[in-house]
C-alpha cells in the first residue's frame, strides 16, 4: 500500500497549549481519513477538498469533547455541492459525506481546487451532543465557502473565541488524496497583546497545510510552524480515522421498525432490499430470506 505524506504513523491529532496556556492549539494529519472518504464516496477532487477540510475541523471539534459526546457539522449551501455533513467523537473517529460527490469545477484563479465555488453561500451548523436533554447548537452564515475561514468566523461569533483555522487537502492527478491536515489556534481570555500579535504574524506566514503535510510534517511539526518562539506544551496525541458507526444490525433494527405492512410490501414487490449508509456508502443487502425473518420479528413486535 502506498503511503502518502503522513509517514508510517498514520493520521493523528495533537492538542497543545502555547505561550503558557494563553493559546489553545490543535494540529492534525488527516491524509488517510480524507482518502478513505474520497474512495468510499467516489468524491471528485473539489468535493474531496471540501469534505476533507470539513472532516479535519470536525475532528478538532470532537477532540474538545469527552467520550461519549459527539459533534455534528452541517453545511447547507447553494453551491453545486449542495450540503456537507460530518461527525466526530472524542476519540478521533470521524465520518462524513456530501450531497453531490461528483461536483467538479475548473481550478480557481490561484490554480487551486475551487472549494468556495462548490460551496457558495449558506449556513454552517455545529451541533454538540453533550449527553444532555437538548444538544447544543450554534450556527453562522458562511463567509467565504473556503471552510477554514467559515469555521474561524463560527468560533469568533458563535463561541466568542478568536481563532485561526488553516486546513488543506492536496489531490493527485489520479484523484487520490495526497496530503491533508490542518491547524486550529484559539486565543484564550486574558491572552496578552504581545502573544496575540505574534500569533497574527505567524498565521499570515503559514504555508498551506497540505503542502506542509506533503513535505512530511506531522501534527507536532504543523504546531511548530504556528508557534515559532512561543513555548509548546503537548497535552494529548490521538489517532484519527474514518470510522462509521453503522452495522448490519442497525439496519435490521431500522427495517423491523418500519413495521409488518411495509416489510411485507417490500418482500412481495421487490423480493429484496438494498440499503446504503449515507455516511460511509457501505451497502447492506437483504434477500427474501432475510426480509422474511425480519417480517417475523416485526410481527412479534406488533403483538
Ligand atoms: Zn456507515
Amino acid at each position: 500500500m502506498a503511503v502518502y505524506g503522513s509517514g508510517d504513523r498514520g493520521d493523528h491529532l495533537v492538542q497543545a497549549l502555547l505561550a503558557d496556556g494563553q493559546v489553545r492549539a490543535m494540529a492534525a494529519v488527516t491524509t488517510r481519513t480524507v482518502e478513505e472518504a474520497r474512495w468510499r464516496h467516489d468524491l471528485s477532487p473539489t468535493a474531496a477538498a471540501a469534505l476533507g477540510r470539513t472532516l479535519t475541523v470536525t475532528a478538532f471539534l470532537g477532540a474538545m469533547l469527552k467520550a461519549p459526546q459527539k459533534v455534528s457539522v452541517e453545511i447547507v449551501c447553494d453551491g453545486p455541492i449542495k450540503a456537507l455533513h460530518a461527525q466526530a467523537d472524542a476519540e478521533g473517529r470521524v465520518r462524513g459525506y456530501v450531497d453531490n460527490p461528483h461536483v467538479d469545477l475548473p481550478v480557481n484563479a490561484r490554480g487551486k481546487l475551487d472549494v468556495a465555488g462548490a460551496v457558495g453561500h449558506g449556513t454552517l451548523y455545529v451541533i454538540r451532543d453533550l449527553g444532555l436533554r437538548e444538544p447544543y447548537r450554534g450556527f453562522v452564515p458562511l463567509v467565504s465557502g473556503e471552510i477554514g475561514e467559515d469555521f474561524a468566523y463560527y468560533f469568533l461569533h458563535s463561541e466568542q473565541t478568536p481563532s485561526v483555522v488553516a486546513v488543506g487537502v492536496l489531490v493527485d492527478p489520479d484523484h487520490r488524496v495526497r496530503a491533508a491536515g490542518g491547524l486550529l489556534l484559539q486565543v484564550m481570555p486574558g491572552a496578552s497583546e504581545e502573544v496575540i500579535s505574534v500569533l497574527e504574524q505567524r498565521a499570515r506566514e503559514l504555508p498551506p497545510m497540505s503542502s506542509a503535510v506533503d513535505q512530511g510534517k506531522d501534527a507536532e511539526g504543523l504546531l511548530a510552524l504556528a508557534a515559532g518562539d512561543l513555548d509548546v506544551r503537548v497535552l494529548r496525541r490521538l489517532p484519527v480515522q474514518f470510522k462509521c458507526s453503522c452495522s448490519r444490525e442497525r439496519f435490521e433494527r431500522a427495517l423491523v421498525a418500519l413495521g409488518e405492512e411495509e416489510l411485507r410490501d417490500m418482500l412481495e414487490t421487490d423480493g429484496s432490499a438494498e440499503l446504503v449508509c449515507h455516511f460511509c456508502s457501505e451497502v447492506y443487502r437483504f434477500d427474501a430470506k432475510d426480509l422474511a425473518a425480519l417480517l417475523k420479528a416485526a410481527s412479534y413486535r406488533q403483538q
